[in-house]
């Protein structure tokens, strides 16, 4: 077993479920202490769960990532329990169901802006703090390959959610790089979790779907959006700074 993450205090935002609780306990495998944050108590403590049967070490900590208060208090429960924060994966999204922007409700997209622009703005401000002050660290923004690197119609509003995060992210890799502070982007395309499931829609209807949609015919297995966030988080991508690593199968291409 490889222990790139060894000793460091990694924060997973969204980590209670999907493509977050995969990657907490990838994390947790190589070494790390993860903490994994969201709203949902009982989700959070079955990603911790999952880590110890995998050996690893990890806590919960509620919160939402929409709220000032919510953001700030994460990171200094974080280092008030570990000491300091090394890694962050802002992974937390909402994804509202697919509608034309015309027919789009107000309230999903407002909804989408939150948790996905202000969520990760929020969470990056207070992340950031802590780690200028403490020898810097790495970021790591889940985005997607729907923004700014393709469009959907349907997916409209989720789209330009997703592009602010990955223009979030590059502002935000040039104003912290000189203290020390890498952050990236991983956009994935459609992953293997009920968020790439379209309402209704079974894994098998799913499967077939996106066979005329992604050159790789099919969806990205979660241990390959979790290696890539890892490899982005780790000194082994020491010299990639405000990248948007595309995960999706050639769907971009
Ligand atoms: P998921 O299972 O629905 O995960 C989303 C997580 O975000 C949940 O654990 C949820 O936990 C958390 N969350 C939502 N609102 C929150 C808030 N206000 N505060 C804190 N946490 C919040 O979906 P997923 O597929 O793993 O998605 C993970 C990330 O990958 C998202 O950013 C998504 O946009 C992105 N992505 C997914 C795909 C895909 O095909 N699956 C493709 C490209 C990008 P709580 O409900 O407990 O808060």
């Amino acid at each position: 077993m490889s222990e790139r993450f060894s000793g460091r205090t990694v924060l997973v935002t969204g980590g209670g479920s999907g493509i977050g609780r995969h990657t907490a306990v990838a994390f947790a495998r190589e070494g790390a202490h993860v903490v994994v944050a969201g709203r949902d108590a009982g989700k959070l403590a079955g990603t911790v769960e999952l880590v110890a049967a995998a050996g690893g070490s990890a806590h919960a900590v509620t919160a939402d990532v929409t709220r000032a208060a919510d953001a700030e208090r994460l990171v200094a429960a974080v280092v008030e329990r570990r000491g300091r924060l090394d890694v962050a994966v802002n992974n937390a999204g909402y994804l509202a169901a697919p509608a034309p922007l015309a027919e789009l409700d107000a309230a999903e997209w407002a909804r989408m802006l939150d948790v996905n622009v202000t969520g990760v703005w929020l969470s990056m401000k207070y992340e950031i703090a802590h780690m200028r002050d403490n020898g810097g660290g790495a970021i790591v923004n889940v985005s997607s390959t729907v923004g700014t690197h393709r469009r959907v119609p349907g997916l409209g509003g989720y789209g330009a959610s997703k592009a602010a995060v990955t223009a979030l992210t590059k502002a935000a890799a040039l104003e912290n790089i000189g203290d020390g502070i890498r952050i990236n982007a991983v956009s994935p395309g459609s992953s293997d979790t009920a968020m790439s499931l379209r309402p209704g829609e079974t894994e098998a209807d799913r499967a077939e779907r996106v066979k005329g949609q992604i050159p790789i015919g099919r969806v990205g297995e979660l241990d390959e959006i979790a290696s890539a966030i890892l490899w982005a988080a780790s000194d082994g991508a020491g010299f990639a700074v405000g990248h948007d690593l595309l995960v999706d199968g050639g769907a971009a291409l």
